[in-house]
């Protein structure tokens, strides 16, 4: 059977998954979503003796119908290999009761290396199956992560170019270092004089520049997007849900069907998202905990039922999740309004002209799998030094907002579900805030010469990603402002206007 995607927006035009994949965003401005969530056609008590690999395509296969298996299982296999440090891709850690899903045991030790790493792949699977000739420009905002685990993919691919944007001052210093230090002819990265959510819209304006589309179809070019709102993205993050699941099933830490709550650090609210189709898939998970930094748009929306980016912009320890516009929060919109494209577009047209917008009451009621939670500083900094202090186990700041979350829920509810808390970065990347925050003596150090210190007292090894960046050389060093983004793309591609 063929599963087809529609735009959030508009469910009258139809696409395949590969022309999804393609093109990023739909034409109206909304995000591709499949036409229904397909159930996992593998019982658990298979799935538990899996490889990442083999369910990676178990769960792949239903969504990338347009596939070939051996199109799909070679995108795999290029992407989940030895770039990652460990055999199990994906590895459950438990510390104390909770079990500690680690993602980032990628090229740039974060969890958007799970997805970026085979994005490439089936971007240029799927240009080959459309028979598409021109060459494919990844236009990227970043707010930390994204742009040096998109460019980790894409770096010399050939038939494709990646330009990351990132807000000036608004990611850490290795997250910078890696950036700037990007190997590659195809890629380029440029730091704006703005936050990451004037990052993110000027790229999606690029995008709907219907004459900028048309220049760049002149000179041989298309644009496709890297970011979380892209399918190729969030399809491949719901592998490791079923996988985390099966694995706790394997290794007895659970029952079968027995339920467990998810706590997932979140931003632009893909990572969750891809958690609540797996929990559709069939995946037993009973309650999704959103945790949000001192950025608690998602939060407030959880509590009140209205979403509201009019506020101030925090910058926080967790530079990941300072995001005040989540874009796929309006896949969340879409499934709870009963698949009403033209309310999702009347809402999402409320959030451009006011910065907000309220659901309906029907609308919240169909939330009731997620439960909205924070960490203030405080708090993140906090659990980072009681878990070292107990366990001997350091989680970086991202992680550290989940964890708060997970067991502030617990602690109100007196809940005894089994919890997953999703770790989305090593400590190695958020070094300043995660050191200062087990002892104040590190506050006037280096970050680069904490890689040392935090090796001496977690005993673990210091990732590539880390050694490999210390003495490169620069590459990338243009910037600019927000309202010059199209210029600079231009000039980067070399096209006179
Ligand atoms: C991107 C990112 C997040 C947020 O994930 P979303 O899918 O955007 O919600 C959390 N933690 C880290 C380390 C990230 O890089």
């Amino acid at each position: 059977m063929n599963l087809l995607y529609k735009s959030t927006r508009n469910t009258s035009q139809k696409v395949t998954a590969s022309e999804a994949i393609l093109k990023g965003l739909a034409d109206d401005g909304g995000l591709f979503v499949p036409e229904f969530i397909p159930q996992l056609d593998v019982p658990m008590d298979e799935l538990k003796d899996k490889t990442y690999q083999e369910t990676a395509y178990i769960v792949m296969k239903q969504f990338f119908t347009d596939f070939t298996e051996e199109e799909l299982k070679h995108c795999i296999e290029r992407a989940y290999g030895d770039k990652f440090d460990t055999k199990e891709i994906a590895p459950l850690v438990k510390i104390g009761d909770t079990y500690y899903l680690e993602l980032f045991h990628g090229a740039t030790i974060a969890f958007k290396d799970m997805a970026l790493s085979i994005l490439p792949h089936l971007l240029t699977t799927s240009a080959k199956k459309n028979h598409v000739t021109k060459d494919i420009v990844i236009l990227t905002a970043t707010s930390g992560d994204t742009g040096k685990a998109a460019m980790a993919g894409f770096a010399d691919v050939p038939g494709t170019k990646i330009i990351v944007f990132y807000p000036k001052g608004g990611v850490s210093a290795v997250q910078e270092r890696q950036m700037i230090t990007q190997k590659g002819n195809n890629t380029a990265v440029v730091a704006i004089h703005g936050n990451f959510d004037h990052a993110q819209s000027g790229v999606k304006t690029l995008f709907e520049d219907q004459k900028l589309k048309e220049k760049l179809a002149q000179f041989g070019y298309q644009f496709s997007s890297a970011n979380s709102i892209n399918i190729g993205r969030l399809i491949p993050q719901v592998v490791y849900y079923v996988y985390a699941y099966a694995k706790l099933l394997q290794h007895e830490q659970i029952t079968p069907g027995e339920k467990i709550n998810v706590t997932v650090p979140t931003g632009n609210f893909g990572n969750i998202l891809a958690a609540y189709y797996a929990k559709q898939m069939g995946v037993p998970i009973d309650k999704l905990l959103c945790a949000s930094n001192q950025n608690k748009v998602l939060y407030d929306f959880f509590e009140t039922g209205t979403y509201d980016k009019n506020r101030e912009f925090i910058l926080t320890s967790s530079p990941s999740m300072d995001i005040l516009v989540s874009s796929n929060l309006e896949r969340l919109i879409y499934s709870i309004s009963n698949e009403d494209a033209k309310k999702t577009a009347e809402l999402m047209g409320d959030l451009k002209q006011c910065g907000s917008y309220e659901i309906t009451p029907e609308m919240r009621e169909r939330l009731s799998d997620f439960v909205g939670g924070y960490a203030t500083e405080k708090e993140t900094a906090e659990i980072i030094e009681n878990t070292y202090k107990n366990t001997g186990y350091v989680m970086d700041t991202h992680t550290a907002v989940a964890a708060h979350v997970c067991r502030a829920y617990k602690d109100k509810w007196d809940n005894y579900t089994k919890e997953l808390v999703v770790s989305t970065a090593s400590p190695y990347k958020f070094l300043k805030s995660v050191m200062t925050a087990i002892d104040d003596k590190y506050q006037t150090m280096d970050e680069f010469d904490l890689v040392e210190e935090l090796n001496k007292i977690s005993g673990t090894p210091i990732p590539n990603a880390i050694s490999e960046i210390k003495n490169a050389e620069i590459r990338h060093r243009r910037e600019c402002n927000v309202d010059q983004m199209k210029e600079t793309v231009l000039d980067i591609l070399e096209i006179e206007v």
